[in-house]
């Protein structure tokens, strides 16, 4: 492999303040009860800015402002008002995102290459394919006159802070509800930002409130007895926490949780793509995504090919300073996430599966962890069955098309599925079997906010994107 000259991404373009209040009521402000916390860039462990771990008054003052903008501005304005400050947050986010993109690198260690062109040109497009349809709602099937549910509460995870703020903002506003969310504790930073565009944009105050803080603030926020909607994202075990705390109240909850997707190679698949669309499956954003596909099964006849194919390519994945335009895998986005994943991979050692590690120097500060794979993996292992969420390939091997359905079905988990094959008929055959939200077919990790997103089983309920998330957000 030949060198690249470093092409680092400036950073000059983004202005961190030292400290944040929280974003109440149009206004940054300073914790009643919070305390305040230290947020690192995961790359270099330098502390990037002080942040407040919302208190239960910090979280009360939050609700009563949503609940006062809901009452008195946002539910009673019309549709195609509300559609207008949702292009105008669409547009500033375009206008401004290189400045996010870097900020979201430098808070989550995604690459640049990433956060540029794939998690920021997403958030514009849910918020620009919202805003279409908060004028339209009587068109969407639930009715002529579909009402919000008031104030929705929403948690969301770090591996997407930006793109996961936008799934849960874009719809519940668009449906005239007003929002108290709170990102996640190690990736506050582009929620904080946003809350800069929402006053650029004029926002009405109180229709977008962010409290930052960690567990105890989520669990604060999703117990309050004002908030009439939960949505969560996370793992499988807070939101259980999250379904029975909110179970024999009115809430309406929706949970998009873990997954444990299969990839389905067969032997009739075209194989570049093939291998390029594993590597992004499962190595995409460090493999920290619910969806990614963490479980390779392979037709037992071209398995020893694909491996052989698969480990040259992941030879010249370059992992490092997350800035760097050529950068393709980046840091861990924590060292709790870091002792996970070196947790799970030393216990797939351990039950007999074969690691092999992508050749490639870990910087000295940081978290990293080289790409990874797991050979000779049978379905009771561990790192087969659970969420590793991290840059780790779990690879199994089938002989028929109904075993490839049977092992790729054998997880709690249900969020999503990928097949590869030439044949058409196979993959409407597979797709009809496989039980996961989403079947991508000869790709891998494709999204489109038009396009409905969530789970079976242990990945929760409810679905987030298209029309069908329309109906998380209104009161059918
Ligand atoms: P987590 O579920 O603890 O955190 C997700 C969000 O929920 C964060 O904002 C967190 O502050 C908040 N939270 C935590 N406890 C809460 C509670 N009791 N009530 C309300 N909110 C609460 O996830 P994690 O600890 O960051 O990661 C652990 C594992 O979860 C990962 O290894 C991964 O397997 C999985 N995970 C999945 C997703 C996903 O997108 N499906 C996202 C993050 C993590
Ligand atoms: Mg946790």
């Amino acid at each position: 492999m030949f060198e690249y000259a470093p092409a680092p991404e400036s950073r000059s373009i983004v202005d961190i303040h030292p400290s944040y209040g929280l974003f109440v009521d149009g206004d940054f402000v300073d914790p009643e009860d919070g305390v305040r916390f230290k947020t690192v860039n995961p790359a270099t462990e330098e502390v990037l800015a002080e942040v407040v771990a919302a208190g239960p008054r910090d979280v009360d003052r939050a609700v009563a402002a949503a609940r006062a903008a809901h009452e008195t501005r946002w539910s009673t304005l019309p549709g195609r008002e509300r559609a207008k400050y949702l292009y105008r947050l669409a547009r500033i986010v375009q206008e401004r995102s290189r400045e996010l993109a870097v900020l979201e690198s430098i808070d989550n260690g995604k690459p640049i290459r990433e956060s540029r062109d794939v998690d920021l040109p997403l958030v514009a497009a849910h918020f620009f394919y919202y805003a279409g349809w908060a004028d339209k709602l009587g068109y969407a099937g639930f009715g002529p006159d579909p009402r919000p549910l008031g104030v929705a509460g929403q948690v969301i995870p770090w591996n997407f802070p930006l793109l996961m703020l936008a799934w849960k903002l874009a719809p519940a506003l668009a449906c005239g509800n007003t929002v108290v969310l709170k990102p996640a504790e190690t990736t506050p930073l582009t929620a904080l930002a946003f809350a800069e565009i929402c006053q650029q944009a004029d926002l009405p105050p109180g229709v977008v409130n962010i409290v930052t803080g960690a567990g105890e603030t989520g669990r604060t926020l999703v117990e309050h007895p004002g908030i009439d909607k939960v949505a969560f994202t996370g793992s499988t075990e807070v939101g259980r926490q999250i379904a029975r705390s909110v179970a024999g109240t009115t809430k309406k909850v929706t949970l998009e949780l873990g997954g444990k997707a299969a990839n389905v190679v067969f032997d009739d698949a075209p194989l570049d793509q093939a291998i390029e669309g594993i590597v992004n499956g499962i190595f995409f954003n460090q493999g920290h995504v619910c969806c990614a596909g963490s479980r390779l099964l392979v037709q037992e006849s071209i398995a020893d090919d694909l491996l052989d194919q698969l480990k040259r390519r992941l030879a010249t994945l370059r992992l490092g300073d997350p800035l760097d335009k050529n950068t393709d895998v980046g840091a861990i986005n924590s060292s709790e996430q870091l002792q996970r994943i070196r947790l799970l991979s030393d216990i797939g050692e351990q039950e007999g599966a074969e690691r092999w590690s992508a050749p490639c120097e870990l910087p000295d500060r940081g978290f990293w962890f080289p790409p990874t794979v797991f050979t000779g993996v049978t379905q009771a292992h561990r790192i087969a069955r659970e969420e590793v969420f991290g840059p780790v390939l779990s690879v199994l091997t089938f002989r028929t098309p109904a075993e490839a359905v049977e092992k790729a079905n054998n997880t709690p988990y249900g969020l999503s599925a990928g097949v590869w094959t030439e044949k058409g008929s196979r993959i409407l055959w597979m797709a009809q079997r496989l039980r996961a939200g989403v079947v991508w077919a000869n790709t891998f990790n494709r999204f489109d906010p038009s396009s409905p997103f969530g789970g079976y089983k242990e990945s929760g309920y409810g679905r987030e994107g298209g029309r069908h998330g329309l109906e998380a957000y209104l009161d059918v």
